[in-house]
């Protein structure tokens, strides 16, 4: 059992005596009733709004989406569908997704409120992996791999940071997995418009120490496991 004025204020919704004159001029409900006193004792599973808006209990939810096509990385958009609205059993309201993946790219998508995670896998200067499956028009070679170890200008003056590529099948259309350690804007396409290649396909199956979960299908997702979440921290 908690306080109701102190899990409000836990729950930054504001300062302890700001939810304290809220409490007491009826602007909070706890499981439909008004309540007044600041000091009631409210339990786990009570459901708290503040104005007619729910104050979750739940202070940091990380999801893992497996990204369809056709849907943008961001958290909410007047015309277009966002990975944030994929995700129906969310419980806060600021969720967003951990970087971008374009629109047509599919896989692995990290989507959360906690921004010092957040911050941790995209900093520039971390170079989390990430590994992704791509299906390319036209021959990979060896000598293409060889480039992408090395690095390669994308029309930045920096040369992308060393790249490890794997060529699983090769023909008129290739299949291979790149990993990268950076994040630049369509990095993988630039990689391979560099090489005069055009991507045809593209999903990312890992980021950091988080692997897309096999089992989900486009466009489903599920919680982190806390073993996952604790391998982020
Ligand atoms: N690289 C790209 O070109 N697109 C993505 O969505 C991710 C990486």
């Amino acid at each position: 059992m908690l306080r109701l004025d102190k899990f409000l204020s836990n729950m930054k919704a504001g300062s302890r005596t700001e939810v304290k004159n809220w409490i007491r001029k009826g602007m909070v409900s706890v499981n439909d009733v008004i309540v007044k006193k600041p000091e009631t004792k409210i339990d786990a599973n009570a459901k708290v709004l503040l104005n007619n808006r729910e104050i979750s209990f739940v202070f940091c939810e990380y999801y893992m989406l497996n990204k369809p096509a056709g849907v943008i990385s961001a958290t909410s958009d007047f015309k277009q569908p966002t990975v944030v609205d994929l995700i129906e059993s969310r419980q806060r309201t600021d969720l967003f997704p951990v970087g971008r993946l374009d629109k047509d790219t599919e896989g692995l998508l990290l989507i959360t409120n906690d921004g010092v995670l957040a911050h941790n896998l995209l900093s520039p200067k971390k170079h989390v992996n990430k590994t992704y499956y791509a299906k390319i028009d036209g021959m990979i070679t060896q000598e293409d791999k060889e480039t992408f170890s090395k690095g390669i200008k994308i029309g930045e003056n920096e040369m992308t940071r060393p790249a490890e590529l794997e060529i699983l099948t090769t023909g008129s259309i290739s299949e291979i997995l790149l990993t990268i350690h950076e994040g630049k804007f369509h990095q993988v396409k630039r990689m391979f418009h560099s090489i005069q290649k055009d991507v045809l396909y593209l999903k990312r199956i890992s980021m950091g120490p988080i692997k897309l979960d096999e089992n989900l299908a486009v466009g489903e997702y599920r919680l982190l496991t806390q073993e996952e979440i604790d391998l982020l921290k």
